[in-house]
Parts: C-alpha cells; structure tokens; sequence
C-alpha cells in the first residue's frame, strides 16, 4: 500500500508540466531529485511537490496551498540546492525559521536566518557567510523587509527568488492577519522580475485570491493539495466530563505524545491539575507564563521528555514534532481553519492520529460573545473595520459550529469547506475514519417525536429552566426540585423515561447544535425555542437526531504507528525494537542538545525497526536516511540494531 501522505496529493486539473518547461529545466529537476534523496533521503517527491518545485526552478510565481505535513519546505528548500544564487524565505516565527534552520544544517545544508533576537555577533556571522555566497537559503522575519536598504543588501547577496511561507498571514480574511506581510508585495513592486512562491496550509478560495492580489503574483500556478488528511481520524463528542473524556483518550494512546487544547488560560491549568492529580505526565502551556516557563515546555516536548501538553493555542506554531498521535479540543475553537490547523500537528509523519473535539452548546456562544464585544471595543477605539472583520470571525464560527453538530461526514465536511470536492468514492462509501462513518453515531429511528418531546418540554417550563433540569423532567424524574416546580404533573413529565440522562442531554445539545433551541447567557443559562425550533415542533421541519456516544460505541482505535509504517511497506513490525530505537534517540538527542526529530523521524524508526539494517549500504536504502545522517549516526543506530538481536538471541 503507498503511504498515504504520498497518495492525498491531487492535482487540480491544468496543463501537463513538461509542455511549460523551459529548456534545461528538465536537467535541473534531476539534479534537484538527486540532492533530495542524497541530503535528506527522500525516495520519490510527492506529487504536488513535483509540481512545485518544477515551477520554481522554471522561474515562474506559484501559490501552493498544502495541508500542515503536506512537505511544503521542500518546495522551496530543493530548488535552492541546485540554483545558482540565494532562495529568501518569509517566514512569520522565529521558532518556526530556527528549526528549519537546524534540520536543514543537520542534513548539511547551507542555511541561515536574520532576526531580532539573535545577538549583533550572529547576524555578523551570518552576513559574512552571505558576502562569501556560502549560503543556499536565508529566511528572514517579514518586518526586516522594511528596514532600510535591507532589500538591497539581498539583492547584492544574490537573491533569485522569494518564498513567501504561511501567506495567508497577508490576508485580513485569514485568521492570522499580520500587517507586516503587506510590506512584501511592495517588495514585488520594486523588483516586479523576481519570482515569488507564497505557502500556505490554510486558505479558502477566497483567502487564495487575496494572497494572489496583495502579493501581485504574475500568472501564478496555482497548487492546491488535497486537505484532506486520511491518516487522521475525526471524533466530535459532546462534553460530559471533561476530564474523563480527556483522560480516555490519553489513556487510548498511552506512551503516545499528544495536545490537548483548552480555551482560556484558567482551563489549561484547571485541566493540567485535574490530569496530574489522576497520573498523567503531562504540562501546561499557555501565554500567561514566563517565555522561559515555556521555552521549558516546549523544549521537553520536542525533546520528547514530556508525551502531554494541555495548552492554548498559543502553543503549536514552530511545534516540530511530527509523532504527535492525537489532539484534542476541550472545547469548539473559533473556526474551521483553526481546527484543521491545530488537528494538523497531528500524524505530520503520516501515520495514524486520533483528533477529538469535546464541546457543548455554550461555546458557540461563549464565541459569540467575546467576539461581539472585542468588536465594539475595537470600534470605540475607531478601527473602522472591525465591524467586517467581526462579521467575517462570526460567519467563521458558524461553519465551525456547524461541524461540531452536523453529521456529516467529517473528512468530507473539511474537503469541502476548502473549496474542494469529495471524491465519489468518498461519497459512496465514506472515509472510514471519522465518527460517523465508523457508525459511532447512530441515527434515532423516531427522531422527529423524539425532538419535539425535548420542545414541547422546554415550553412547558415556561422556557426558563436549563438542560439539566430539562432532563430530569422528561425522564420522569422524582426529585424535590421537580415536585416544588410542579414540574413532575407536566403532560411531559416522564415522556423520556427509558433513555439515560446522558442521551437525553445530548440530544439537547444537537437541538441546540441545529439552532432549535438557544441558550440565555449568565450563570444559569436557561433554553428556549428559536424560530427553527418553533417549526420543528409544530411539524413544519424535520429533524433527525443521532444516538449519542456511550462507552460500547467507542469506535475501534487505529494500530500503532509502528505497525502501520511498517504495514505500509509491507513489513512487520518489531515494537520492542522501535521503542528500543526511540529510548535510544531520546539519548541521543539529549546529549546533541537537538530535538529528537532531527535525528530520525518516528516514520524511519519504524522502517529500521521492521528492516534492521546491518550494513551502511542497506541503512541509506530507507526512507530519512540520507548520505549525511548514515554516515553521523549510521554507525550508532546500526550498533544499536545489532545490540538487540544479539540480546535477543541469547
Ligand atoms: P509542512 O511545512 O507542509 O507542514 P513539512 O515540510 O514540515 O510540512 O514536512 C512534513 C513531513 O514530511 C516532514 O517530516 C518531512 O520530512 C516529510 N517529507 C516531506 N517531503 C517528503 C517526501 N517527499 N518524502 C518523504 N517524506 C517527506
Ligand atoms: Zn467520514
């Protein structure tokens, strides 16, 4: 079976490649496949990256837009490696330009980078090695670009091409606008020849157009991959308690590193505590803490001391670690770009990865909330946009919340969502990795009496009570509260009394996921009926409900990664091995002082584990392993190899 990381690329339909090469094109993507499988140990390149990095070495303006893990830095590291002069790549964080950097140099690659925070002493080491023409690639901050004559020292240096990465940065309709990035496009207007390849993982049809325009690509190729991501697998749960919830999926993957994702920074530290206090290793992240509180973190996470991070979103970009088996969300983030961002630091190896939404009715307007109000802020403080980018952040969060409590097919909903359509096959027998495809979900058989039992409920109680009391009364419930209420004579009293409070409250959830019911804010929030909900109860609308998740319809997990990138290439795997050859590179790492991933991916380790090289000759032919890493660490890890056969034949 190909991996699938290498089969999810597909082309948007344009002209065959080889029609628009310019002579001697040709010989220079040999030589650039050739330096890709010698300095980094790539085989073969996926397709969209053919694509890619064909266009560039053509000379020609691209946008790419590729899924995280999609391997958008070889689109522009490759043609550096074989084109006379310096590729210049934009990047947004410095985390995220030093461990470029630092895989690039570990696989003996010239490269360096400018910013702020390095010392006058490194950015003269680094000029001095631009003067001398020493290097490939320079990645620099975007905010240097308008600092003065700093274009023009590029261009002295060499400078034959710019690599604009995560360009959605440009557009005010991405979710990650940076003022910054506009200085870039008035870096076309001054060199108009120069080629420009902008990437990006997250981008509507819409954010595509912008990014085209602010940057004035000249008839660019547009690539776009295939977001959907087959090796991650789609969960959405409605939040019961969280922090059994979060605790069962840890325990599923136990050994395992993941993220779980938390709102606001008390969430992060409630929860951490709450996971600590039940065993779990694990360590908060959030943007309240010291930059060294953090660094810390961050760091043993990389270094793969800690397996478990509860964080804000504040923690992730720059998060090179491509082993991370699942990420969960505490609760609906903000937009679907956000969620396929964040999910996406998940299975980067390709390998199997469990993503895990909890949320409850709430959040969306919890959202709702702080949206509207940071707006009205921003008005008052005269920002004339902040009405459209309001506008723009709450049609985002729609979508989202839309996902959170449809039923349809998550890979498909995501695919679509980016403006590309399902394959048929996809449509026809559904994607095998998502919660309902799985059958988690099962449809309610009487959904529509079912619903408006849960209605007709909320407006006899005067639609001033919340869910849980709700709950009680259509399950017949014999409590103080319901007999001082009254409640326990109502004509709907006791109409769900054979489902389980857990059944009951989710439905009420979807009702509100459907926009049927609504929820007043403050402390007690209480249910009423919209508009929707009115129509759905007088049998004018209809609505079907899914069972809710209960612990016998936990779906089968995925295998072990291990096995899987072994499977993939037909071979077994040996687990004792890899998780010999894992403690081995934790060892390593830790006295290189690099994060573990620079050694060797957990996809390689797989491949030594199943193959168990002996010779140096046998160690380059697997994947990751190119002429630098066989001969620095071949000897060790071939070594090591040996020390457990040998171990194990005694
Ligand atoms: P992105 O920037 O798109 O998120 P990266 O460039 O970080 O993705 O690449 C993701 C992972 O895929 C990395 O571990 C990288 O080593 C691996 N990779 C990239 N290209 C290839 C390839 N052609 N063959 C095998 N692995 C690849
Ligand atoms: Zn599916």
């Amino acid at each position: 079976m190909p991996s699938p990381q290498d089969a999810d690329l597909l082309l948007q339909p344009q002209g065959a490649v080889e029609e628009l090469s310019k002579p001697g094109t040709s010989t220079l993507f040999a030589e650039a496949s050739e330096a890709i499988r010698r300095k980094f140990g790539f085989e073969c390149l996926r397709p969209l990256q053919d694509r890619a990095i064909r266009v560039a070495l053509e000379g020609r303006d691209a946008l790419v837009v590729m899924p995280t893990g999609g391997g958008k830095s070889l689109c522009f590291q490759a043609p550096a490696l074989v084109q006379p002069g310096l590729v210049v790549v934009i990047s947004p964080l410095i985390s995220l330009m030093k461990d470029q950097v630092d895989g690039l140099l570990a696989n003996g690659v010239p490269a360096g980078m400018l910013c702020s925070a390095q010392t006058p002493e490194e950015r003269r080491t680094v000029y001095e090695e631009l003067e001398r023409g020493g290097l490939d690639l320079l990645y620099v901050a975007p905010e240097r670009l308008a600092m003065e004559g700093f274009f023009e020292r590029l261009e002295a240096f060499g400078m034959v091409s710019l690599a604009v990465d995560e360009a959605h940065c440009i557009s005010h309709w991405g979710h990650d606008f940076r003022p910054e990035y506009r200085q870039i496009g008035e870096l076309r207007a001054r060199r108009p020849e120069l080629p420009i390849q902008a990437f990006t993982a997250t981008a509507t049809p819409a954010v595509q157009r912008d990014i085209c325009e602010q940057l004035a690509l000249r008839d660019p190729e547009v690539l776009v991959g295939d977001f959907d991501r087959p090796n991650l697998t789609y969960r959405v749960k409605p939040r019961r308690n969280l922090n059994d919830q979060v605790r069962a999926v840890i325990t599923a993957h136990s050994g395992e590193a993941g993220i779980v994702y938390c709102l606001s920074r008390k969430d992060v530290e409630k929860l951490a505590e709450a996971l600590a206090a039940a065993g779990v290793r694990c360590e908060p992240y959030h943007a309240g803490m010291t930059g060294e509180h953090r660094n810390r973190v961050q760091d043993d996470f990389q270094s793969e001391r800690i397996d478990v991070v509860v964080a804000t979103v504040a923690f992730g970009m720059g998060i090179d670690r491509t082993d991370v088996r699942y990420v969960v969300h505490a609760s609906l983030p903000k937009g679907v770009e956000q969620y396929s961002q964040e999910t996406g630091r998940a299975g980067r190896d390709g390998l199997p990865a469990e993503c895990v939404l909890l949320h409850s009715g709430g959040d969306y307007h919890n959202w709702k909330h702080l949206m509207e109000r940071s707006a009205q802020e921003a008005l008052e403080r005269g920002i004339e946009t902040a009405t459209e980018e309001r506008d723009a952040g709450l049609k985002r969060l729609g979508h989202v919340y839309g996902y959170a409590t449809g039923a349809l097919c998550r890979h498909m909903f995501l695919l679509e969502y980016f403006g590309q359509r399902a394959s048929d096959e996809l449509r026809e027998k559904g994607c095998g990795a998502c919660d309902v495809c799985l059958g988690e979900l099962q449809r309610v058989d009487d959904s529509q009496q079912v619903a408006q039992k849960i209605l007709s409920c909320v407006v006899r109680c005067e639609q001033r009570y919340g869910a849980g009391h709700i709950t009680d009364v259509l399950r017949g419930a014999d409590t103080a509260r319901l007999r001082e209420t009254g409640h326990d004579q109502l004509s709907t009293h006791g109409l769900l009394k054979q489902k389980s409070v857990s059944e009951v409250r989710g439905w009420i959830e979807q009702l509100s996921g459907h926009g049927l019911l609504a929820t007043t804010g403050g402390q007690y929030p209480t249910l009423y009926l919209t508009r929707t909900g009115v129509e759905v109860l007088k049998g004018e609308r209809e609505i079907q409900l899914f069972v809710t998740h209960t612990a016998k319809t936990e779906g089968k997990r995925k295998r072990r990664a291990a096995v899987s990138a072994a499977a993939e290439v037909g071979l077994e795997a040996d687990e004792a091995l890899f998780e010999d050859l894992r403690e081995y590179r934790r060892e390593l790492a830790r006295e290189r002082g690099v994060p573990p991933y620079l050694i060797f991916n957990d996809r390689t380790l797989a491949l030594l584990a199943a193959l168990k090289p002996s010779s140096e000759v046998d160690l380059l032919s697997v994947k990751g392993v190119g002429e630098k890493k066989a001969a620095d660490l071949g000897p060790l890890f071939l070594e090591r190899i040996a020390a457990y056969e040998r171990s194990r034949s005694k």
